[in-house]
């Protein structure tokens, strides 16, 4: 099948682009690396006016250090990450974007497409959600921020506004004796994950997010000696589907977390 017809826009300027999104009155659809929105299009899931293509903004490509965060432009590649030290410096990027589909695919595709994105089996929404990271969404007010943790609203649904596009994503970097884990089971690598966890270890508590256990990820934050296999079991709130049942799920996220959060501990404590 091919896409249904839609205009095209190639603004150079985040205002350009949102005033094409405002003059589209809800119709316009922004594309970044295509992964995700083109099969959308081709499988005409989506029937999209106009596509604002953010793809010509240079303020969008860059990797900016502040002071104890790093920012990753709209454009930026998931595959530039992985290579850029922004790896090491925020651990938990590096440990999952070799999870995120193929290389091929993380060539192309960026971080802040796969959080518009909102698939609740994405890795990169657990990543922001566990270190508690800030998105910047810019529309014909201006700019606001909002916690990873607020911004996603359910299956491949988000804060976003129509008109809105989502400039920037802000992560803490890794301070010393931080200690991270990250790990998912799918049927074959670069599949969605039927469960998967993020872990982030700091002074004795843990920052916790599953994803794939629900329709957005599911982050707690506890001590330690908190996390029991009940809390664990209580994060899974999934009536399972084709792929998995709600107890097998519970399964994988058990093994998965507690295994993370040994890892983490270990590092933490090295
Ligand atoms: C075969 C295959 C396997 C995959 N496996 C995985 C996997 O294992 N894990 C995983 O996480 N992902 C996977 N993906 C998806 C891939 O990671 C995409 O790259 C990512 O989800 C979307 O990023 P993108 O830049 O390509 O976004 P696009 O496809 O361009 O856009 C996706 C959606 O987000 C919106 N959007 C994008 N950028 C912005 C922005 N800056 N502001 C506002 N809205 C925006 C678009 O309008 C669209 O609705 C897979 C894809 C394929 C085709």
């Amino acid at each position: 099948m091919k896409a249904a017809p839609f205009a095209y826009a190639r603004p150079s300027t985040v205002d350009e682009a949102v005033a094409e999104l405002a003059r589209s009155g809800g119709g316009g659809k922004v594309i970044s690396g295509g992964q995700s929105l083109v099969p959308v299009l081709a499988m005409r899931l989506a029937r999209p006016e106009v596509l604002v293509d953010i793809n010509g903004i240079a303020s969008l490509r860059e990797i900016r250090r502040g002071d104890g965060f790093a920012e990753i432009g709209a454009t930026v590649r998931q595959r530039a990450v992985e290579r850029d030290a922004v790896s090491r410096e925020v651990p938990l990027l590096g440990l999952a974007l070799p999870w995120v589909g193929h290389r091929e695919l993380r060539s192309r595709g960026t971080v802040c497409g796969s959080l518009a994105h909102a698939d609740p089996a994405a890795e990169l929404p657990a990543v922001a959600c566990c270190l508690d990271a800030r998105l910047t969404l810019t529309g014909p007010a201006g700019s606001r921020s909002v916690a990873a943790r607020d911004f996603f609203a359910g299956a491949m649904m988000t804060e976003l506004g129509p008109d809105e596009v989502l400039t920037a994503v802000r992560f803490p970097l890794a301070g010393k004796g931080d200690g991270y884990g990250f790990g998912e089971i799918a049927r074959r690598h670069g599949d969605f994950a039927l469960a998967g966890v993020a872990v982030h270890v700091r002074e004795g508590r843990v920052a916790l997010t599953g994803f794939g256990i629900s329709d957005r990820p599911v982050t707690r934050t506890a001590g330690l000696d908190e996390i029991t296999p009940d809390l664990l079991a209580e994060m899974v709130d999934t009536d399972g589907d084709v792929h998995a049942s709600r107890d097998y799920r519970r399964r994988l996220f058990r093994v998965l977390a507690e295994r993370e959060i040994a890892a983490a501990t270990r590092k933490a404590s090295a």
